[in-house]
């Protein structure tokens, strides 16, 4: 950035932030809703239930042109996980094909998908799903995560591993062997978000993870490369291949009640690297959350999850090339130990409950915070990022995707956005804009 620019910026800056914390309580805790990564995987050993509905289309008179029955190949879709699950989560995966009036054929009764581990496929025109995701193909609903199980960073709570619904498009097209084609991979793709898999970059390997569907395997089954992340998922903290990660952290009072606490990661022995959890406490607002270039952050209810964005060659896994990872994050809760997962169970420096929601004053203060942050680090020769490949942009508003117009006049560097991730404010943006799920 022109040392010009440095003098106006930093007072804009401010003045932006402390404008944009007065709406901010509405965006005080961002989530995001499809295509998350862990900890949303089942718990380790325990049973998965896909109930698939019927395809309507196939409720069509036999000579209808439109006529389809795609249960068979959605079906084939999601048992490409059956093995890899099994192998790698010790986690059972069942298929089970509703009949026509939704009831499960072995009981006669419709299945109760509030019990932990349901899964349900239903089927809609693309035009509703289009409207709900604004692309015209499937996508799901993921469990919620809540709590932690035996040590590997994964849910517990038996509420949490329900409201997985994979919603697949009945489109009949001229070309009924594309349509059930599509089913299949449909399938297995939002199965894989669904299990807590991420998308693949689009330039990554065939993989099913691929965001195109055009770009998955023709033969929709999971890919090593889906493997390799799945194993990150349901990582394994025992055996020959266990994941050995020492994690230290730290915390600063900022003021104000709240606390920049930081992580750092060294490998040191096994598999490649790529999930970082940890535990929130409750009321916990986060603020200014900053990662390595390639990584992103989700929140899921108590779970603040990090992981790299990509699978192709040049994902920044942590492992011997790539041994060191630094993530901090401010938040409004007091310093306590709290689990994380970063190979094994850790308890790490994290923020623990707070009694009151985040208030407006709490978020200007967190706002000058944050700023005078920055403000002094921008002020050195190290931009906020140190290290990072390009330079991180300085600031921006509440909704990234409304402002961005705003922040690209005030001659800033490309500002990467996610639109689901709405940030009340932070000094760096790294979180990458991808393709609709
Ligand atoms: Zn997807």
């Amino acid at each position: 950035m022109p040392s010009k620019s440095r003098q106006w910026f930093g007072p804009l800056a401010l003045m932006l932030v402390l404008a944009s914390a007065i709406t901010a309580s509405a965006w005080a805790n961002p989530t995001k809703r499809d295509g998350v990564i862990g900890p949303v995987a089942f718990a380790r050993g325990s049973p998965v239930t896909v109930y698939i509905d019927i395809d309507p289309k196939s409720k069509l008179d036999a000579g209808d042109p439109e006529r389809r029955d795609r249960v068979g190949d959605a079906s084939k879709g999601i048992e490409g996980w059956v093995t890899p699950l099994a192998d790698i989560g010790q986690v059972t995966l069942k298929v089970v094909k509703l009949d026509g009036s939704g009831n499960d054929p072995a009981t006669g009764k419709p299945p109760d998908l509030t019990q932990a581990g349901s899964v349900h496929v239903v089927w809609e025109s693309s035009e509703v799903i289009e409207a709900k995701k604004g692309n015209a193909q499937a996508y799901s609903d993921e469990p919620l995560a809540a709590g932690f199980d035996d040590g590997k960073g994964h849910v517990a709570d038996a509420q949490a591993t329900t409201g997985a619904v994979i919603h697949l498009n009945d489109d009949a097209t001229a070309n009924t062997a594309k349509d059930k084609d599509l089913a299949t991979k449909n399938a297995v793709h939002e199965m894989g978000h669904v299990l807590g898999l991420d998308h693949s970059a689009v330039n990554a390997p065939a993989n099913v993870m691929n965001p195109k569907t055009e770009l998955q395997p023709a033969n929709a089954t999971p890919t090593a490369e889906d493997l390799k992340e799945m194993k990150n998922v349901y990582a394994s903290a025992s055996g020959p291949d266990r994941f050995d990660i020492t994690a230290t952290d730290t915390s600063v009072a900022l003021g104000a009640g709240l606390y920049r606490y930081s992580y750092d990661l060294r490998y040191n022995a096994g598999p490649d690297f790529g999930l970082f959890q940890v535990g929130l406490g409750a009321g916990v607002e986060l603020f200014d959350i900053e990662v390595p270039e390639g990584w992103e952050w989700i929140r899921n209810g108590s779970v603040l999850s990090f992981d790299p964005t990509e699978l192709d060659g040049d994902v920044p896994y942590l492992n011997a090339t790539f041994p060191e990872l630094q993530i901090s994050f401010v938040a409004n809760g007091l310093p306590q130990a709290q689990p994380a997962w970063v190979g094994r169970l850790t308890s790490l420096t994290g923020p623990a409950a707070v009694d009151a929601p985040a208030t407006l004053p709490l978020l200007l203060a967190a706002a000058v915070a944050a700023a005078a942050t920055c403000r002094t680090r921008r002020w050195t020769s190290d931009p906020c990022h140190a290290g990072r490949a390009e330079p991180a942009a300085a600031f921006s508003l509440v909704d990234l995707h409304n402002t961005r117009p705003l922040v690209r006049a005030m001659g800033k560097i490309a500002v990467r956005a996610h639109p689901d991730k709405l940030r009340p404010w932070g000094c760096s943006f790294t979180a990458r804009s991808r393709a609709a799920r």
